[in-house]
C-alpha cells in the first residue's frame, strides 16, 4: 500500500484508505509501441538526427523523450533536409506527401500503424469498385488527412449524424463508408445507422475490423467508470483515443478528468470519493500511470487493483529496413 508523503489536505481526510483500480487493457497499443520502437532504432541503426513528420503518436513525453534521443519533430516534408533519415508517423500521411520524399530521394521509413494502412487499402478497393467515399472521423486529426490522401476520387468526411443528412449526395449513389481507427464500433454505431438509413447502396468493413485497441480500451472504461467514484484517463490533450475515454466516463456519470501525469492531479477532485479509476490513451506509456498513483499516494494512503480484461498478445513487424533487430526497450505490454 502506499503512504502519504505529505500534511493533511484541505479536500481529503487522509486517514481515509483510497481504492485505486487500473483499467485493463490500457495505455500503449502495438502500433504506438512499433512506431516508438521504428524511430529508436532509426537513430540507433542510422545515426541522429533523425527527422520525424508530425509527432510519431501524440503523447507529449513520448515525444519528447524520442527528442532527447536525437529525433527532429517536423510539420512539413519542406522541414527535413536533403539525405536525412525520414519516419512517417503512425497516423499515415497523404501520398502526396510520399511523392515529395520520393521526388526528393529522403531515406524514409514508414511507422503507419499497419490498421491504418489496413483503412486505406480498404478505401482503395472500394473506390476501384466504382463507389464514393465516406470517412467517418474527426476533421484535422492527422490519421484523416492521411485517409483523404490516400484514396483515389472523391472522399467525404462524416464526423456525426447531422452531417450525414447534410450530404449532397444522391440517396441511390454507389457508396461505401470507411472509418478513423481511433473511434470504436460503439462511437460509428450510429453514424453507420443513419448511413444506412439514407442510402440505398452503401457497402463497408466488418465493424469488428475497427482497431482492436481502441475497442478494447473504450470497453475497459466502462467497465472501469461503473465502479468509480473518479476516472482519471492518462494521455495528452491532442490524443483523440484518450479524449475519447474521458468522454465514456462523463457520459457515465463519473467526474472524469484528461492528465498528461501525476503533476497534473489536483487533490480537489478527490472531495467525497472513495474509488479512483485510471486508465490511458493507447499512446501513453505506463510510467505515467504510476506518477498519477504516486501524486493520489501523497495525498491519501491507496490500495491498487486492476480490473480483469482483455489480455492483448498482437505485435506488428517492423519495416524492412528495420528487420532482424532486437526487440525494442520501450515495449511493453499492460499486465492483465
Ligand atoms: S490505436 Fe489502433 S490503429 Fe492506432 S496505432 Fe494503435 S493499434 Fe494502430
Amino acid at each position: 500500500m502506499y503512504q502519504p508523503e505529505s500534511g493533511p489536505s484541505d479536500t481529503v481526510d487522509v486517514g481515509t484508505k483510497l481504492r485505486v483500480i487500473l483499467a485493463a487493457p490500457r495505455g500503449f497499443c502495438a502500433g504506438v509501441v512499433r512506431a516508438i520502437s521504428i524511430v529508436e532504432q532509426a537513430i540507433e541503426r542510422f545515426g541522429a538526427p533523425v527527422y520525424v513528420r508530425h509527432e510519431i503518436v501524440h503523447n507529449k513525453h513520448v515525444v519528447q523523450q524520442l527528442r532527447d534521443k536525437g529525433a527532429i519533430f517536423v510539420d512539413h516534408l519542406s522541414d527535413v533536409p536533403d539525405g536525412v533519415t525520414t519516419v512517417f508517423s503512425a497516423h499515415g500521411v497523404p501520398r502526396s506527401v510520399v511523392s515529395e520524399a520520393k521526388h526528393r530521394e529522403l531515406p524514409v521509413i514508414d511507422a503507419t500503424c499497419p490498421l491504418v494502412t489496413k483503412v486505406h487499402v480498404q478505401g482503395r478497393r472500394y473506390g476501384k469498385a466504382g463507389r464514393e467515399l465516406l470517412l467517418i472521423g474527426h476533421r484535422g486529426h492527422a490519421e484523416v488527412e492521411g485517409t483523404m490522401g490516400q484514396v483515389d476520387g472523391p472522399i467525404h468526411l462524416v464526423q456525426s449524424v447531422e452531417d450525414v443528412a447534410a450530404l449532397d449526395l444522391p440517396n441511390d449513389l454507389p457508396l461505401a463508408y470507411i472509418t478513423q481507427t481511433t473511434l470504436s464500433v460503439d462511437d460509428t454505431r450510429g453514424i453507420i445507422a443513419a448511413l444506412r438509413a439514407r442510402f440505398t447502396d452503401l457497402k463497408g468493413p466488418d465493424v469488428s475490423e475497427i482497431c482492436y485497441a481502441t475497442q478494447n480500451r473504450q470497453t475497459a472504461a466502462r467497465d472501469l467508470a461503473e465502479v468509480s467514484d473518479l476516472l482519471i484517463v492518462v494521455g495528452s490533450a491532442t490524443s483523440s483515443n484518450s479524449s475519447r475515454l474521458r468522454e465514456i466516463g462523463e457520459e457515465m456519470g463519473v467526474p472524469s478528468y484528461l492528465i498528461d501525469d501525476g503533476s497534473d492531479f489536483d487533490p480537489a477532485w478527490l472531495a467525497g470519493v472513495g474509488t479512483v479509476g485510471i486508465t490511458a490513451g493507447a499512446s501513453a506509456p505506463d510510467e505515467l500511470v504510476d506518477s498519477v498513483i504516486a501524486a493520489i499516494a501523497k495525498i491519501a494512503p491507496v490500495e491498487v487493483s486492476q480490473l480483469d480484461g482483455v489480455v492483448e498478445t498482437l505485435e506488428f513487424s517492423m519495416p524492412p529496413q528495420l528487420r532482424n533487430r532486437a526487440a525494442s526497450s520501450v515495449h511493453r505490454s499492460t499486465p492483465a
